[in-house]
């Protein structure tokens, strides 16, 4: 007796292998059977006639950490066929988590959206740690008492959550942890600690480590300390994962260009042997949109050309993973003022930021606690990161200023300071939209993802369809439609032609980057994360404004075996286990 069959469906089973018809058993969690079940009995019998089943999709790179612990159903992932998240990436893991990573900003997200309005200030872009706390207590009955990673995969488990979660140490947290926030390289015993942290979190089950090298403190980290980990990584025979470098190590002042972070990850998976993944990669000779076209794509097939000189060359374990949606980000920024929302939280509205900002003192302060660091986006360029280019208008009452890039902007105004540029903006119009915009466009995802080595990935969070940010308008920051449909946009316009080499991207070539055999596949034996997809009906939804919408054509998803999404519904099963590291 099975626990459920799944009859007369089309099998893409996730090698890349053609579709094939065949009834599938399962029991226990696992594939029992694949072939003919006609005379076997289940508790539960599913038609799929007309139907394909496939593995269920892994995300090769999520930040769903901390948000499953208060959206633990994560509908957004579910309802379109995702049942593994690679979590812990960027070098942002969910610990160590001391009252010094408190202060970095590993709640980003959450922080800036749900907790209590008087926890922000611009001392608070990071977060005040007991505020923050009490508040993630009273929404979410959730005490943050946890600091080791393995004591963070018990609290997942205490508290139950849908979809499958892949632990990576995070090198950011780790550094935070022994470091504070010297910026400065590390020195030899520092190294020591940081490893002894890394060991301790493979040791609890962690299958990988990741860094964030554009951000603080990552981006003080020499290619030196980094290999040193790597040894750690090695040990363990787990992954790396990387957000490379935007800038040349040996001359951070320099220009930005994403190739130097490819170089550098090249680089250590040759004096390491690591398994090395580039986390979100994007095209990489230039930073923003170009006026040409064939420019444009001629630098697309040279980012292509770069990555693959390390594994065809050289036969390097090299694989990246790819946004596929030319706007990023697991979410959005829709307005300019966005931007600058610490400080208009401090004014308490619109009308009084605008005011404010007619006080030379006032528009100092931002400067220098920018200048110090707590200023996101602006505290990246006076580090001389410049994202002027990166950060576009939108929609403008003065028109000098609408569709532009903020380079574009300052050019014209003649300065060179983005905060007094983005200010003019906002004085003109508080309410200029914002697109924050991939180098290389739209064809940049075509042609990365059109390689072997590419998988999609969502960079993105856990959340439910209802999930509210509660801050209003125009500060919101509504969650990227890519955590609702980033998986089913791979399906219907990304990647290799055949479906069935489309699923395989998804499933078996991600599971087997990430040591795990027995997911990503459909066999006898291997666990039950299956997806059940009406192919003529599937369609995004995808909505910019109300992002929460699951997508058409997802008619069930099972994870572990069990029936976890039916017909765009949340079953409330939850059935996601931690996938630790098994110990040799
Ligand atoms: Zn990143
Ligand atoms: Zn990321």
């Amino acid at each position: 007796m099975f626990d459920l069959i799944i009859k007369n469906g089309m099998l893409a089973d996730g090698t890349g292998a053609d579709a094939y018809q065949a009834d599938l058993a399962v029991a226990d969690g696992k594939i029992a059977k694949i072939g003919d079940c006609s005379t076997d009995e289940a508790k539960q019998v599913i038609d799929a006639s007309g139907k394909t089943l496939t593995p269920g999709f892994i995300d090769p790179h999520s930040h769903a950490d901390l948000s499953l612990l208060v959206w633990p159903k994560n509908e957004a992932y579910v309802l379109q066929g995702v049942t593994t998240q690679i979590c812990g990436n960027c070098g942002l893991a969910p610990a160590p988590f001391n009252d010094e990573v408190w202060e970095a900003w590993c709640w980003e997200y959450t922080s800036q959206n749900v907790v209590n309005k008087s926890v922000f200030s611009p001392f608070s872009f990071q977060t005040d740690a007991p505020a923050m706390k009490a508040q993630l207590k009273k929404d979410y009955d959730l005490d943050v008492d946890w600091n080791t990673l393995g004591e963070y995969m018990e609290k997942l488990e205490q508290r139950g959550f849908s979809t499958n979660y892949y632990p990576q140490a995070g090198h950011n947290h780790i550094r935070n942890a022994v470091m504070g926030k010297a910026w400065r390289p590390a020195t030899q015993e520092e190294i020591e600690k940081m490893k002894a942290i890394l060991r301790d979190d493979f040791e609890h089950g962690a299958q990988g480590f990741s860094t964030g090298l554009d951000y603080l403190p990552g981006r003080f980290a020499t290619t030196d300390e980094i290999e040193e980990l790597l040894k750690v990584v090695k040990e363990y025979g787990g992954v790396y994962s990387t957000h490379a470098r935007s800038f040349d190590p040996a001359d951070p002042k320099g220009h930005m260009n994403a190739i130097y972070g490819v170089r550098e990850a090249t680089e250590l998976c040759r004096r390491t042997g690591v398994k090395t993944n580039i986390s979100h990669m994007i095209q990489s000779f230039t930073y923003g949109p170009m006026e040409n076209p064939e420019m444009e794509q001629a630098l697309n097939d040279a980012t292509v050309a770069e990555l693959e000189r390390g594994w065809k060359n050289e036969g390097l374990p090299m694989m990246y993973d790819v946004l596929d949606n030319p706007s990023q980000g697991g979410s959005t920024l829709p307005h300019l003022i966005c931007l600058v929302r610490s400080w208009v939280l401090m004014c308490g509205s619109v009308e009084h930021f605008l005011e404010m900002i007619e006080y030379p003192d006032f528009v100092q302060m931002i400067k220098d606690q920018s200048a110090e660091g707590k200023g996101g986006v602006f505290s990246a360029a006076v580090q001389d990161w410049d994202m002027s280019p990166l950060i576009v208008t939108d929609a403008c009452k003065d028109a000098r200023f609408a569709n532009k890039s903020m380079k574009q902007i300052m050019k014209e105004l003649g300065t060179k300071d983005l905060i007094d540029a983005v200010l003019t903006v906002l004085k003109a119009d508080p309410y200029t939209g914002m697109k924050t915009c991939n180098p290389g466009g739209e064809g940049s995802v075509h042609t990365l993802l059109s390689s072997e080595r590419s998988m999609p990935s969502s960079d993105g969070f856990a959340f439910d369809l209802d999930t509210q940010m509660d801050l209003p308008f125009p500060l919101n920051r509504p969650p990227h439609p890519n955590n609702f449909c980033y998986a089913i946009r791979y399906l219907l316009m990304y990647g290799p032609e055949r479906f069935e080499d489309k699923v395989k991207q998804m499933t078996m070539v991600p599971a087997d980057w990430f040591n795990l055999p027995d997911r990503g596949r459909l066999q006898e034996g291997c666990f039950a994360d299956i997806v059940v997809i009406d192919r003529e009906h599937l369609a995004t939804n995808e909505n910019a404004v109300e992002p929460g919408q699951a997508p058409d054509g997802i008619d069930y998803v099972l994870i572990n075996g069990v029936i976890t999404a039916d017909h765009k519904k949340h079953t409330g099963a939850m059935a996601g286990k931690v996938l630790r590291r098994k110990h040799n």
